[in-house]
């Protein structure tokens, strides 16, 4: 039920239909009990006539009963043949004593033969008139059978009286059966006009006496013209005379009103009264009712829809605005995949599913590597049109029935349910696949941009149950991925959890080292093939109470993960640079100093003035300092803060070296846009010369390289006689390596240096090529 009224509030359109179904059954229930209530007129309006009728017919025939009493008594005097013989006052009283009451109906009187007054009941010795010519005398003189004869109206020979009457007569016969005369009764009109009137309903209803020839003896509303006209030609009738009552509507034919008609014959007179109720009459209350139901059912029906239409409307709408709240909460707008919240939300259904059936899935953590460099170099739309493909390529990848989205940035996840390692494997490789094809970008002319993606993979139960620890380890192994150099992949191994956790607690160590003054440097000579000392590299030294020295291959990483490395560096940089003026002021002769610098640093705005005035704060000048840095640095994504640090560096005349050479990118037309002085060939290529044919190549290629673009060419790493001969064998300008000394301390260095000859003072430049 609840189901049902949510399915119903969940949709708008059911509403608007119910409204209409709504409406269509009140109106259809209005118009049946209108028509209900029209049959309801009509039927009272029957019964109406009905009584109506009823009591006329029962009045006249009562009337003309006592007429036929009186009328038999007046025949049984006239064939009584000793009659005559009475005296005229008893003959009269004999004759018409049950005549007295209907005395002012009209009158009465028997005829002989001839058609001569034998007796009247208006004076003792009948009137001289002779009704021979009448229809009623004629009738009943020619017809045996002709029984009570009505006659048609007529005005009486009778002066005393102008009033139309009709006529009643009946035959008289002597003792052999032979026409002796008529009895007869005239009955004014008025009478029945009287009993009419006092009756009558409605304007247009009517009362009709007939005969059953059709002709009319009565008429209310009473019009003279009527009286006499026959109405035997209306179609209705025929069945007035077939039957003694009943109820028809028909068109009246003298005044062409339609009128509902009731009639009844009066007993067993040729009459009929016929009660006549016009039916705009009848209907006249019904109508008016009607009008008004109708008009506010019309009203009503029009609300209705009107506020179905509106709370369709309404309820539409808030649908629409609901579900594109819903869509906001839940999905990211970009891409428009499940974002966080989603991803959680649903991660939680398909683990709890997976609980419940013991099967297993996988989480994989996928990061674009590099993602912020098309961001700064292309625009936050090109990143965007980036963003939307790979959120395209990652959909295909994934089964409908598992689950991508984006946690946010450059960050997506996917569930892979039924999923073991080989799957997943499998899984993340196709998507390496997919977000390594070129994107075209179609924004003004066609751009293809190639990304790729580290993705770090959890899998459940064995890397957890809960998605936020699932999610965790998944990060946990995409950062490692990260670390490996980027497009790769990487399982979870509880271990990262614990490197993680250290990494914190050396992070937090390191920041305590730096702001304490507990960070040292060493100083490693770089001489010349034969030893001499030609510069002196920097390298920092973290002396950890808890851990002892730790390595700088290892601090260095989460410096620059943590973006201590800048303000390390720029401690690096002072401290050597004090170094380098304290073992001049002390007589020593160390031409020039190397420190180690990293992205970061230059992408500090204000780093050519901190150079600048860390020089200026120890009496050195630019070409006391050398700045090594990898290759990729000048891959960095903000590649174009960099360049404006390194031109203003040049500037000032401080040399760039490229440190660990050969092992970065392939592209060496950077050599040439960058104001590069010197190129460090990598301690792997030195190492493996004696042992690596292709090591050796390489170096001696890196070598040839400085020498065509005129750079000092230093061999990092050197450790024996050998690769030091084939190195100097090939024009190795500069060696450091273990052969010629390690990374020391200040004091040690400076016994070094005394130790050893300066190469600047060691003749001829021209042979070290430049000197540094
Ligand atoms: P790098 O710039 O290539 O420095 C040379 C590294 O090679 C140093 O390791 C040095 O001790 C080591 N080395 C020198 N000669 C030999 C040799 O004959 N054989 C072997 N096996 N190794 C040799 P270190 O001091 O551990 O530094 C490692 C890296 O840390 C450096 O590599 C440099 O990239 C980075 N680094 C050191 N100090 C700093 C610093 O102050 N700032 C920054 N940003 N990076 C630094
Ligand atoms: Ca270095
Ligand atoms: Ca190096």
């Amino acid at each position: 039920m609840i189901r049902f009224l949510s399915s119903l509030f969940a949709r708008p359109k059911p509403f608007v239909y119910a409204g209409i179904g709504i409406t269509l059954a009140t109106t259809g229930v209005t118009v049946a009990s209108l028509y209900e209530m029209r049959l309801d007129a009509m039927a009272q309006a029957r019964d109406a006539a009905q009584n109506l009728v009823i009591s006329l017919q029962k009045e006249i025939e009562r009337n003309l009963d006592m007429y036929q009493l009186a009328m038999r008594d007046v025949a049984t005097s006239a064939e009584t043949p000793g009659i005559v013989r009475l005296p005229p006052e008893v003959r009269q009283l004999v004759a018409f004593s049950s005549f007295t009451d209907s005395r002012e109906l009209g009158a009465m009187f028997a005829t002989d033969a001839t058609g001569n007054l034998v007796l009247d009941s208006r004076s003792i010795s009948p009137r001289k008139i002779n009704v021979s010519g009448r229809d009623y005398f004629r009738i009943q003189r020619q017809q045996t059978d002709a029984g009570l004869y009505v006659s048609a109206p007529f005005v009486p020979y009778s002066a005393d009286s102008e009033q139309p009457v009709i006529a009643m007569s009946r035959r008289l016969e002597d003792k052999d059966g032979q026409f002796s005369g008529i009895v007869a009764g005239t009955l004014r009109l008025s009478f029945f006009r009287q009993l009419f009137e006092d009756s009558i309903l409605g304007r247009h209803d009517t009362i009709t006496l007939l005969r059953t020839d059709g002709t009319v003896l009565m008429r209310q509303p009473f019009h003279e013209s009527d009286i006499g006209k026959s109405l035997a030609s209306g179609h209705s009738f025929q069945p007035l005379v077939q039957s003694d009552h009943g109820t028809y509507v028909d068109i009246a034919v003298l005044d062409h009103v339609e009128r509902l008609y009731t009639f009844r014959r009066v007993g067993s007179y040729p009459l009929i009264v016929v009660v006549g109720l016009a039916t705009d009459d009848i209907f006249a209350g019904w109508r008016k009712r009607a009008i008004a139901i109708g008009i506010a059912s019309i009203v009503l029906d029009a609300l209705l829809i009107l506020l179905s239409l509106m709370f369709g409307t309404q309820l539409r709408k808030r649908l629409a605005v609901e579900r594109r709240l819903q869509r906001l909460a839940w999905f990211d707008s970009l891409t428009g995949l499940p974002n966080r919240a989603q991803l959680q939300r649903e991660a939680l259904r398909i683990l709890t599913d997976t609980s419940r059936n013991g099967s297993t899935l996988a989480v994989l953590f996928i990061d674009l590597d590099r993602f912020k460099r098309v961001n700064d170099t292309q625009g936050h739309a090109v990143g965007d049109e980036v963003l939307s493909e790979i959120a395209r390529r990652l959909r295909k990848e994934i089964q409908p029935d598992d689950l991508i989205g984006r946690l946010g940035g450059d960050e997506f996840l996917a569930v892979v349910q039924d999923c073991d390692v080989l799957k997943a494997k499998h899984v993340a490789a196709r998507i390496l696949h997919a977000v390594s094809q070129p994107i075209l970008i179609n924004s003004g002319q066609d751009t293809r941009i190639t990304i790729s993606a580290s993705i770090g993979i959890a899998l459940c139960p064995h890397d957890g149950e809960e998605p936020d620890t699932l999610l965790r380890n998944a990060d946990l192994a995409m950062y490692q991925a990260k670390r490996a150099g980027r497009n790769q992949v990487r399982f979870y191994a509880p271990d990262y959890e614990r490197q993680a956790k250290e990494q914190l607690e050396l992070e937090i160590a390191l920041q305590q080292a730096l702001r304490s003054n507990a960070l040292s440097v060493a100083y490693q000579p770089k001489t010349d093939a034969i030893g001499a000392l030609c510069g002196v590299e920097a390298l920092v030294r973290w002396d950890n109470d808890g851990q002892g020295v730790i390595a700088p291959d290892r601090f260095i990483v989460i410096a620059e993960e943590s973006g201590l490395i800048a303000e390390m560096d720029a401690w690096v940089m002072g401290e050597a640079c004090r170094q380098l003026a304290q073992w001049r002021a002390e007589g020593l002769d160390v031409p020039n100093i190397s420190v180690n610098v990293c992205a970061a640093d230059f992408k500090r705005p204000d780093y050519p003035g901190l150079v600048n005035d860390t020089l200026r704060s120890h009496g050195l000048v630019a070409s006391d300092l050398t700045l090594e840095m990898t290759e990729r640095v000048l891959f960095d994504e903000s590649v174009a803060d960099i360049r404006k640090s390194l031109d203003a560096l040049h500037a000032m005349g401080i040399a760039l070296s490229i440190d660990d050479f050969g092992t970065g990118y392939s592209s060496l037309s950077y050599l040439h846009r960058f104001p590069v002085k010197e190129l460090k060939i990598d301690k792997s290529f030195v190492q493996g010369i004696g042992r690596d044919a292709m090591a050796e190549s390489l170096a001696q290629t890196l070598i040839h390289i400085g020498k065509i673009l005129k750079l000092t060419v230093t061999a990092e790493g050197v450790e024996t006689h050998a690769q030091r001969d084939f190195l100097a064998a090939h024009g190795c300008h500069l060696y450091q390596g273990f052969l010629f000394s390690r990374a020391l301390a200040p004091r040690d260095f400076a016994r070094w240096v005394r130790a050893h000859r300066s190469c600047a003072s060691a003749g001829d430049p021209e042979a070290r090529a430049k000197p540094l």
